[in-house]
């Protein structure tokens, strides 16, 4: 695998030019070899939801090479790393299928306010971001993904202010040196507040000039191979902040490059009645008639949902990104994940901006979309294994890569977390999987992303920590003297 095929088509050209350093990303090959793991619990997340109390997992490579019970097979050649995981649980790494980056510099504002009155607090401060301080945000918001047991990510990046620099590619060479799998965002607004949206004028770019835009971030940066680390998506922010022309055109463009689509859609009431008073219509009715339903297309919150919106979702495969903090921290309202899990929507989790979600963490998640589930539906509304299943095979689902990850089976990438479940904050549980999604946070004893390590012992492997913290408080500090 050669270098700029495994972090995107020019990865060290634009990376190098976009935060203001020549040192380009690290190499990405996969590990050599073979790293064994033994002595585990195995929470596999297959079809079957098959599990091991005492298992072993075989990684050759960026692979997988054997999910099983006991100990691994004898005369394995190669092994450059043998782990005794007496007492973790090892699961699929957990994928983010929402966030916005950029927010991890503007956390802790607005701190009680709705959707609409914190956008309209924060939109003019965001109107001032640069490349730079995206590296620094990027680095931040993956620090925490990462720490959290997070090996896939996304991110809706949506504000390209005229002056910003390479906003994308920044985000791309900070994700490539922390080492972990990415899936950004083109994002994009057209609609001002003078043509009755909700973001200031000076937020939005032209519409022509976003589709632009977006073509050529697919062009510079998406690999579709079975391994890729990037792949690009086209994303239009949400339907008060586009045009209907944004939305068909990016629709057009991302069919015609075979990439997928995302976006913000039934988030809140307020989101619904502009839609009502501006296309007569509701939400997802209104993105249906832009040509937004399919199995290439996942919106975040889905929060505000009918019965019929439930059966469009379900019908097209349209996948949804569930944020349950981000849903309690603006008081938007609970999803109705398990009607739609039961209907067949694709459903994973989401941490969404940081602006909204300050602890960045996507392993609370599950905790808390199974408690937020519950608070809706009773008791039964969902179990500690389903929450698991949708931050793992479930996110995979929805950005497009069941086939590679999600789950511990072999032939899949090798994209793991090991969570240690006998210290002082959960031996004694019964049941490992009870204790990672309803106990404490569970310390990270090590995640590979593509064979590779990237956290140990609960810190990040290839980046220095400190040096990431410095950077977030320089780039935060600047935005807000801007
Ligand atoms: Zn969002």
């Amino acid at each position: 695998m050669s270098v700029g095929k495994s972090i995107g088509k020019s990865a060290r050209n634009a990376a190098e030019s976009a935060a203001g350093t020549s040192a380009g990303p690290p190499v990405d090959a996969p590990a050599p070899g073979r790293i064994v793991i033994e002595n585990c619990a195995i929470a596999t997340v297959d079809a079957r939801d098959t599990e091991h109390a005492f298992g072993h997992i075989v990684i050759a490579g960026n692979r997988i090479e054997s999910v099983g019970a006991g100990a691994a097979p004898a005369g394995l050649e190669d092994v450059v790393r043998r782990i005794d995981g007496t007492g973790h649980l090892v699961t699929p790494g957990l994928v983010n299928t929402h966030h916005h980056f950029y927010q991890w510099i503007t956390r802790g504002l607005a701190q009680e306010c709705n959707l609409f009155d914190w956008l309209v607090t924060l939109y003019p401060t965001w109107a001032k971001i640069d490349d730079e301080m995206c590296y620094a945000a990027a680095q931040g918001s993956a620090a925490a993904l990462l720490r959290s047991g997070c090996t896939t990510s996304t991110d809706h990046a949506y504000v390209f202010p005229k002056d910003g620099g390479d906003i994308l590619g920044a985000e791309i060479r900070a994700l490539a040196e922390l080492g972990m799998r990415f899936q950004p965002t083109r994002g994009s607004m057209d609609l001002g507040r003078s043509q009755g949206g909700l973001p200031p004028d000076a937020c939005v770019e032209d519409t022509d000039a976003a589709l632009a835009a977006t073509a050529e971030a697919i062009d510079t940066w998406h690999d579709a191979s079975f391994d890729s680390m990037v792949r690009i998506t086209a994303a239009p922010c949400s339907p008060f902040s586009v045009t209907p022309q944004l939305l068909g055109g990016a629709a057009e463009l991302a069919r015609a490059k075979g990439v997928r689509l995302h976006t913000h859609g039934s988030e809140t009431v307020e989101e619904e009645a502009f839609c009502h008073e501006k296309f007569g219509m509701g939400p997802t009715d209104y993105l249906e008639s832009v040509g937004w339903l399919g199995e290439d297309v996942w919106m975040a919150h889905c929060v505000h949902m009918n019965d019929s919106d439930i059966t469009k979702f379900a019908a097209t495969g349209t996948g949804v990104a569930h944020c349950p903090s981000s849903n309690a921290r603006l008081a938007a309202g609970i999803a109705r994940v398990p009607e739609m899990v039961a209907a067949g929507v694709p459903v994973g989790l989401g941490v969404d901006g940081t602006a909204s979600n300050e602890s960045g963490e996507l392993g609370t998640e599950l905790r808390n979309a199974l408690l937020i589930a519950r608070l809706r539906g009773g008791p039964a509304a969902m179990t500690a294994r389903q929450s698991l299943r949708l931050g793992t095979m479930g996110g995979a689902k929805v950005l497009g890569r069941e086939r590679e990850i999600g789950s511990l089976e072999p032939g899949k990438l090798a994209d793991l977390a090991m969570w240690r479940v006998d210290g002082v904050l959960h031996s004694g549980i019964v049941d490992p999987v009870a204790a990672l999604v309803l106990g404490a946070a569970a310390p990270l004893t090590l995640l590979l992303v593509n064979g590779r390590e990237v956290v140990e012992q609960g810190h990040l492997s290839r980046v220095d920590e400190e040096e990431i913290a410095r950077n977030v408080a320089h780039a935060a500090a600047r935005l807000r003297a801007e």
